[in-house]
């Protein structure tokens, strides 16, 4: 499950290239009112799962992760890279100020345009982020969407003690692809408080080691994002089966610890086959059926 860290570019808000192409042409055409939503705890593989379902379906990829639509701090965030997004057309990722907050409102107003642009072109929305109140948002709470559109949630998990290895290890590979540097730019070009891309869990551990408050040394700054990053996929794994209980929604659970547990061919073996072959028969059935 390892991810190579090149900082994504901001033309990934943009519209571009998409994918399968030539294959589209016989699939039957999709009726306008599916979206597909990929949730999942940080660390779950939430991104992996959309682009291999867009590779599969006529489909595009509309970011729910609160942090991950502010421009900036690619690398900290762990948005998606270039290199991960194999040309699927990726939105709402890297076009937000950092500086300003991006409300749930805000959020249901782009994303709901978005999903309608998308669904007009006779393609797929799948919506995939960590953020569940985001979702519950549009999903639930907004009158543009939640009477025109019926879902299909995927659930991807992960055991607790597997993604605390996982995340750690991700803590690590993110600070040798630059996130000290990447955060301390931020920190020199921004004024840090509590709106905006100045809450990404990054942000606040590493101005401390910056300001040497406490005498805070970097090992210390790191744990602590590691710290923080499990203990934010902590509250992001109980979220989800109360919003399941709490809306009704039906989520297809797909468990993908083995995938975590093994490594290289076998490990991508392990994810195709308890990942990606049931959720793309579920969105098969979600879609054609
Ligand atoms: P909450 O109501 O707690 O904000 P939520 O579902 O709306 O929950 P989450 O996505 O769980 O939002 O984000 C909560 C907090 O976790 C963010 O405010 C931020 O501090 C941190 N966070 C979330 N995603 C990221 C990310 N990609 N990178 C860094 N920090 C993040």
């Amino acid at each position: 499950m390892m991810k190579s860290l090149v900082p994504v570019h901001q033309q990934l808000s943009v519209p571009s290239v998409s994918f399968p192409g030539a294959m589209e042409s016989f699939l039957p055409q999709i009726r306008r009112d599916k979206v597909v939503i990929v949730m999942g705890a940080t660390g779950t593989g939430k991104s992996r799962l959309s682009i291999d379902l867009a590779m599969k379906f006529p489909a595009e990829i509309i970011n729910s992760d609160k942090m991950q639509v502010y421009k900036g701090l690619d690398i900290t965030t762990n948005k998606v890279t270039e290199e991960e997004c194999f040309g699927i057309t990726h939105h709402l990722l890297g076009f937000v100020d950092p500086n300003v907050d991006f409300t749930a409102n805000d959020y249901n107003q782009v994303a709901s345009l978005t999903v309608e642009t998308i669904v007009a072109n006779n393609r797929l929305p799948i919506i995939a982020g960590g953020s569940n109140s985001y979702i519950k948002a549009l999903v639930h709470d907004n009158i543009e969407f939640q009477p025109r559109y019926s879902c299909c949630f995927l659930w991807v998990d992960v055991s607790l003690p597997i993604l605390r290895a996982f995340v750690s290890k991700r803590v690590d590979r993110m600070v040798q692809a630059g996130l000290v540097h990447e955060v301390r730019r931020f920190y020199d070009l921004h004024m840090t408080n509590s709106i905006g891309l100045s809450r990404a869990i990054g942000v606040p551990e590493m101005e401390k080691y910056f300001r040497n408050e406490n005498e805070v040394n970097l090992k210390e700054a790191i744990e602590k994002i590691k710290a923080n990053s499990f203990e934010l996929a902590k509250r992001q794994l109980q979220n989800i089966p109360r919003l399941q209980k709490q809306l009704g929604w039906d989520m297809h659970h797909l468990d993908a610890t083995e995938a975590f547990v093994k490594h290289g061919f076998e490990a991508d073996e392990a994810w195709e086959r308890l990942v990606v072959r049931p959720s793309s028969r579920i969105v098969g059935d979600f879609l054609y059926k």
